[in-house]
């Protein structure tokens, strides 16, 4: 008696077949495995019990096996194992996203063989995917490494199942594979040029795997000063990249933190800031942004000039990163001196990944190379049908249904920008004709202006519009399984800003509900948002009204002297546009700008938020909060101004804001599970990337049943994923 094994998950273009062949050798079966449309498919001449727990436990790096599936058949003899060719055409419907060098292939690149200081060295366990892919099935004709011809030794390794290059198919060398180059830097090799201009001050302009990066060495203030002078961004932080053990001396990670730098997705980890690097990499911020070397050119680069480097994204303000050469030139011709570039094509643009680890593991900020396109699966109880997520306005990304699996596209960035814009749409073009998929129905944001709205309904497909926070919801429910028939979850979400059914603009909420619906069982009192987008980006806008409503005009006067604040209570008063919002973002600006962190103008989203949590100090007791449903914040900032004026320390004031927030929020919606209204509690919304909000939240929920964010982002870059999974949960009524 034979068997038939099916294995489920990531397990295509990650060296999966031959690991399966060697392992059939190993326990001397024979048979055959193949790619389908389902994964891997596997047939052994007998049962081994050994060979089955081995799939699992020994699979390659980067493969994830979600389920292994197996009943008895009659095998037809075969002599040996065999990889055999794909089914049908097009069956095999998977890639898997980016993967940083392996171990063997940095050894490589570092020793003596053929590939000593090779810049685009790869094999099955890594390298790029995504990035270089043009089609599916993803094999190298449809990847832009198929204009490189394989020599007879790269050949030779593509075939050998017993190699480690097997089938790799962006495999290459010296002799057959893409070339790197330095202009604008003279000397040596492009590698030894641009570490030279590097250690000089320089800034580099460096093509990587989803894009440019604009390098820099990140120990001299000096070049820091001009590469932020250059770009016109004076305070976003800057993501660095070091080896591991030069990152050491200048951070201390926790091994989990150490783990996620190691993983093949190498994302950008927030790390806690140690003296000794210039303030200017990320001013104010607790955190540095820190990343590992994650492609062959990396490592040689970083090995050469022995410091950490800058590494931000190679834009115009505003713009998406870069990624052709000829682009290259001429928009960063103003930032580099000198570039460092190659010539295998970037297919598809991909920001570097966002992440970090909290004491209650990790958290997205953004999900971009090393993890898309891997899916989700689908919630028990929803149908499986094809639908489209648009998302929101802010940090977009797209979401597609099919196959019992959720794909959520990567970070596209602000569709108000021209070029996001055309990338959304290329976006939502290429993933349909990539993944082959064809949506009854379509899914966005209830608010009519957002872009993407608006191109949702010019889809000429059934428009299913959804509130953005129960999207929120939907989507921190989905990535933790929660079945369609789990029950109603107290979702607090906390967030920027949403339109609300009511018309005013919602984001401090709690919703009771799940994909199918909700109501609103608590929020924040609303207060005008004066001036629209001009509230968002000056947070004494925010402070000056709920000081205002809390009765402290005289000290709002003192606080913000030079303001029009005379314009601002006339507009709040007549609610000229001034619309009413319920936002817990704007909360935090406003509490920002009454400990002076922002008098003025904020240069990127979120940024007063993100230092007031870099201000706060050990916990404290909160803030009061009205009570009821509606949660007046007056009280909380009567007491914070009366402890601002006693002298205070703002580190005890942000931790108080924090707290009392948090008890506000927490203490409702652990009533709401305590009486029975709600199964469990939903955590999600962009405040949630708050670290301390998040603990403070989590302290004050413990013996209640908590979901969180953990592989999508709890901002508005998950906004797709929920609106899909509501969207199918409409589809399943009709
Ligand atoms: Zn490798
Ligand atoms: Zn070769």
């Amino acid at each position: 008696m034979g068997r038939r094994i099916r294995v489920r998950g990531q397990v295509q273009g990650v060296g999966f077949r031959p690991f399966v062949w060697q392992l059939a050798r190993r326990f001397g079966l024979t048979g055959w495995v193949r790619n389908d449309a389902e994964g891997v498919l596997i047939e052994v001449s007998a049962l081994s019990e050994g060979f089955e727990a081995a799939l699992r436990a020994e699979a390659p790096p980067l493969a994830r096996v979600d389920r292994i599936e197996a009943s008895d058949v009659i095998a037809a003899p075969c002599a040996g194992f065999e990889i055999r060719a794909s089914g049908a055409p097009g069956a095999e419907t998977r890639v898997a996203p980016d993967a940083a060098t392996c171990p063997a292939c940095v050894e490589e690149i570092f020793g003596t063989g053929r590939r000593h200081g090779y810049a685009f060295t790869n094999c099955t366990h890594c390298g790029p995917r995504f990035t270089i892919l043009t089609r599916l099935p993803y094999d190298r004709a449809q990847t832009t490494m198929a204009a490189f011809d394989l020599c007879p030794a790269c050949a030779a390794e593509y075939g050998d199942p017993a190699d480690r290059r097997f089938h790799a198919q962006p495999i290459a060398c010296p002799d057959c594979g893409p070339r790197l180059w330095c202009e604008g830097a003279e000397g040596g090799g492009a590698i030894e040029a641009a570490a030279a201009l590097l250690r000089a001050g320089g800034t580099v302009a460096i093509k990587g795997l989803g894009g440019f990066h604009l390098a820099c060495d990140a120990t001299d203030p000096a070049a820091i000063a001009q590469l932020r002078s250059r770009k016109h961004r004076p305070a976003k932080p800057f993501a660095l990249m070091a080896p591991l053990e030069i990152l050491l001396r200048h951070a201390a990670p926790s091994e989990a933190e150490i783990a996620l730098l190691k993983d093949p997705a190498a994302p950008i980890v927030l790390l806690a800031k140690t003296p000794g690097l210039p303030e200017a990499l990320a001013p104010g911020q607790a955190t540095l942004g820190w990343m590992l070397p994650y492609t062959p050119l990396h490592h040689l680069l970083l090995a050469a000039v022995g410091r950490p480097l800058v590494m931000t994204s190679g834009n115009l303000s505003g713009e998406p990163q870069v990624i052709g050469n000829a682009e290259a030139r001429e928009k960063l011709a103003g930032f580099a001196d000198a570039f460092l570039m190659h010539d295998r094509e970037i297919a598809r643009r991909l920001d570097d990944s966002v992440e970090r680890i909290t004491p209650h593991g990790p958290m997205v900020l953004r999900r971009a190379r090393g993890r898309v396109p891997a899916t989700l699966p689908l919630p028990a109880g929803l149908p499986d049908r094809q639908v489209t997520g648009y998302g929101g306005q802010m940090k977009a990304a797209l979401c597609l249904s099919k196959n019992g699996q959720l794909l959520l596209g990567h970070h596209l960035g602000e569709l108000n920008e021209a070029l996001t814009w055309e990338a959304f749409l290329q976006a939502d073009r290429d993933y349909a004709a990539l993944f082959d998929h064809t949506p009854e129905a379509v899914a966005c944001d209830l608010h009519p202006g957002f872009r993407a709205t608006q191109h949702a309904e010019g889809r000429g497909l059934p428009v299913i519009p959804v509130q953005h926070h129960h999207a929120h919801l939907a989507a921190c429910l989905g990535e933790n399984l929660w079945p369609a028939d789990g029950g109603k979850v107290a979702g607090i979400v906390l967030d920027g800003l949403g339109l609300g059914p009511d018309g005013t603009l919602w984001g401090g909420e709690i919703l009771l509900g799940d994909y199918h619906g909700f109501t609103r069982a608590a929020h924040l009192a609303p207060a005008p948002l004066v001036g629209g987008d001009a509230a968002q980006a000056e947070p004494w806008r925010n402070a000056l009204v709920r000081l205002d409503a809390a009765g402290l005009a005289e000290l709002a006067d003192r606080l913000f002297p030079e303001a029009p604040r005379a314009l601002l209570r006339r507009a709040a008063a007549t609610g000229m546009n001034a619309p009413l919002s319920s936002s817990a973002g704007r909360l935090f600006d406003a509490v920002a700008a009454i400990l002076g962190l922002y008098p003025a103008r904020q240069s990127f989203e979120g940024e007063a938020a993100m230092r007031l949590e870099a201000l706060a100090g050990p916990p404290e007791p909160g803030y009061p909060m009205g009570t009821g449903t509606q949660i007046d914040p007056a009280p909380l900032f009567q007491t914070l101004c009366r402890d601002h004026a006693a002298g205070l320390p703002p580190a005890t004031l942000s931790a108080r804001f924090h707290a009392g927030l948090a008890e506000a929020f927490a203490t409702r919606a652990r009533t709401l599970v305590e009486t029975g209204a709600a199964r469990a509690v939903a955590l999600t919304g962009g405040c949630f990337q708050n670290a301390r909000l998040l603990d403070e939240v989590l302290t004050r929920l413990q013996g209640v049943p908590v979901l969180i964010h953990r592989a999508t982002p709890a901002n508005d870059g998950s906004l797709a994923l929920g609106q899909v999974l509501i969207a199918l949960a409409q589809l399943e009524s009709t």
